[in-house]
Formats: C-alpha cells, sequence, structure tokens
C-alpha cells in the first residue's frame, strides 16, 4: 500500500522556539503533544519536516549543527514512543534577500518531499504553526493545517480558506479527520 505523506514544519511545532534561530541541540525540547501523536500515529504514514533555517545563511549556526538538532529531535521521539521518527528533512538555509525558491512561504521544500515520497498533493497534509507554512502547502495543493497552540492574534478571517484547518493542538483524534 502507499503511504501517504505528513509534512510538518519544525520550530514552533514540533519544538520549542523561544527565541527564534534554535540550534542547540542540548536544549531541544519537544511540545508534549508531539509525542502523544507520535504514540498514536500509524506508521504508514510518511513523515518528514519542511523548515526555514535562515540562521544558516546568517551565519549563526551551521548546516551541521542544524542536521545533530534534527537527530536529537528524532532520538527523542525514540526515546518516549515506538515511533520510527521523521523520515526526511528537507531545509532551506537562505536568508530572504536571497530570493530563493525554498524558503516558505514559496513552496520549493513542499514541491521537493512530494517528489522524493512519490506523492501527489492529495496524498499529504501540512502541519505549521505559522501562515507562511501553510501558505507554502496550500500553493503546492495539499491541505494545510495551522496549529495555534498559544492562540496568538492571527486574523482568521484574512486567511479563510477551505483547505486550511485551525487546531490548537497536535491532536490526533482531531487530526484523524483529516488524515485521508
Ligand atoms: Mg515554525
Ligand atoms: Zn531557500
Amino acid at each position: 500500500m502507499k503511504k501517504k505523506l505528513i509534512i510538518f514544519d519544525r520550530d514552533g511545532t514540533l519544538n520549542k522556539d523561544p527565541k527564534g534561530y534554535t540550534h542547540d541541540k542540548s536544549q531541544c525540547e519537544l511540545f508534549d503533544d508531539v509525542y502523544s501523536f507520535f504514540s498514536s500515529i500509524d506508521t504508514i504514514f510518511n513523515i518528514c519536516v519542511a523548515t526555514n533555517q535562515s540562521g544558516i545563511g546568517r551565519g549563526f549556526y551551521s548546516e551541521n549543527d542544524m542536521h545533530e538538532f534534527n537527530k536529537e529531535i528524532n532520538k527523542l521521539i525514540r526515546l518516549k514512543t515506538l515511533h520510527r521518527g521523521i523520515d526526511h528533512f528537507f531545509f532551506c538555509p537562505h536568508i530572504p534577500s536571497q530570493n530563493c525558491i525554498c524558503r516558505k512561504p514559496k513552496n520549493g521544500l513542499i514541491l521537493k518531499a512530494l517528489n522524493f515520497f512519490k506523492c501527489y498533493p492529495n496524498e499529504a497534509i501540512l502541519i505549521g504553526d505559522k501562515i507562511a507554512d501553510c501558505q507554502a502547502g496550500l500553493s503546492s495543493g495539499v491541505l494545510s493545517i495551522l496549529l495555534n497552540r498559544d492562540s496568538e492574534n492571527i486574523d482568521l478571517v484574512n486567511y479563510k480558506d477551505k483547505k486550511l484547518i485551525y487546531c490548537n493542538s497536535l491532536d490526533i483524534k482531531f487530526l484523524k479527520n483529516y488524515l485521508f
């Protein structure tokens, strides 16, 4: 059976990102609902991350630092759940002025992920904490879920879209409605 794809944003979606540019693996802390999500998600899903990492382009940390941080995320998931963790991390290292095609809200990373997993857009969903994540998903034809854990001031009316769904935690019972 062909696997469906879940595309996660990373910072603020899986791991806490209090000051932005999170990169020190010793400070890698996942949200509690990430563990419950991975505990209950079926292994038939491919799971990947699509993340803007302009901290690399800005020289705040190295690409290797980011890879180490990514490995730490999987280490934590595997430590606390029976899930194998995230299958692949797609990242954009560029700064905005480089005007690349991969920095979200552009959809280069999403298209890359779909291609990598040989998925059609309707076989994938995206989950992210920023409108930019969802814009990247929606412009790729991927159903997109805006995860807003602390109900910050997002103008829901302006971004109303039939394919954009709002939730305030990674609640598997809620998300199951959208997992195909
Ligand atoms: Mg984020
Ligand atoms: Zn880029």
